[in-house]
């Protein structure tokens, strides 16, 4: 599954909504230094800035106090050019990140990380949902991998990746399981599903042995070594696999295009062209 491919389309469909909807703004807030954070939010600023959503790069220093954050994060909910709000996570250990996430405007709030957020989900009434697992959604609705009734198996409970895709799984009528790491035998689970979505950060996890012959697989692992980027899939797999995500290239590309996408439908609910649920 080709997500470079699809994450291309989506950002041209953005560019296209961005420029009938006006001026969008996308504000990401990075407390520290952190190498793999920089990373992130470099990459999301130089998408939004070629779909035409202007960016504003917050960057603050590592010993930041929490209250300096949440008032930083309260005057970017009251300004109007921002649109969508981020804020990188993981925040210093000073600063607790869910009063931080709870602080965020929910209509502005692009990761869908705000408890008001991740009720709708839960609720079955999404507003912002987190965007890996959205993009892991249109990865398989742009394959076809049929979901009413299927048998699925979500590897990692995380609020960003883990959980909401196996909230949005059970809304398009899969079977849900989710494995963490108490779960017992992850082998006699995965070899009965017909998609396995590993979400862990443990390269290799998956072994090929460990997965159904045509089975959908998607791989959302980053684990970044010396010899470089691998997934929680090993490369096996897709031996017997039907179709599976490839790291990097799957889901990693649609996680950015996903929140663009994201950013357009703040700005929608923002202008009232779109009710907030
Ligand atoms: P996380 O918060 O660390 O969660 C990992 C989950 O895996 C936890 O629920 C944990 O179980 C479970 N786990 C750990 N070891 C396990 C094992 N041996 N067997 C089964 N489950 C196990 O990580 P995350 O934020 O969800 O991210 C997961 C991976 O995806 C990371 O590599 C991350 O870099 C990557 N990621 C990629 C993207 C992208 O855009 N491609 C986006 C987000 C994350 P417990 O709950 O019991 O601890």
């Amino acid at each position: 599954m080709d997500g470079r491919a699809l994450a291309a389309r989506i950002r041209e469909g953005v560019a296209a909504e961005v420029s009938e909807l006006g001026e969008l703004g996308l504000a990401t807030v990075l407390v520290g230094d952190d190498p793999a954070s920089q990373l992130y939010i470099r990459r999301k600023h130089e998408a939004a800035r070629e779909v035409g959503i202007s960016t504003r790069d917050l960057h603050l220093p590592e010993e930041t106090s929490e209250e300096d954050v949440l008032a930083l994060v309260r005057d970017l909910n009251n300004d109007d050019g921002v649109d969508g709000v981020l804020v990188q996570l993981p925040l210093p250990r000073q600063i607790d990140e869910a009063r931080v996430i709870g602080a965020v405007d929910p209509v502005k709030d692009v990761d869908g990380f705000h408890p008001v957020n991740a009720g709708q989900l839960y609720l079955g009434r999404p507003a912002h949902v987190s965007a890996t697992p959205l993009g892991i959604m249109a990865l398989l609705e742009e394959y076809g991998v049929p979901l009413e009734g299927a048998r699925t198996v979500v590897i990692g409970r995380s609020d960003i990746v883990g959980k909401p895709i196996a909230l949005l799984l059970l809304h398009a009528n899969a079977t849900v399981t989710i494995l963490h790491s108490r779960s017992r035998d992850l082998t006699a689970h995965t070899l009965e599903a017909d998609v396995v979505v590993a979400a862990v950060g443990q390269k290799g996890l998956l072994a090929r042995n460990m997965v159904k012959e045509g089975a959908a697989v998607v791989d959302v692992g980053m684990n970044r070594t010396e010899e470089g980027l691998f997934g929680d899939v090993d490369p096996d797999v897709s031996e017997r696999a039907g179709l599976m995500t490839p790291v990097p290239g799957g889901v990693g590309p649609m996680t950015i295009a996903m929140l663009l996408r994201s950013t357009v439908r703040a700005a929608r609910f923002r202008r009232g062209v779109l009710a907030f649920p």
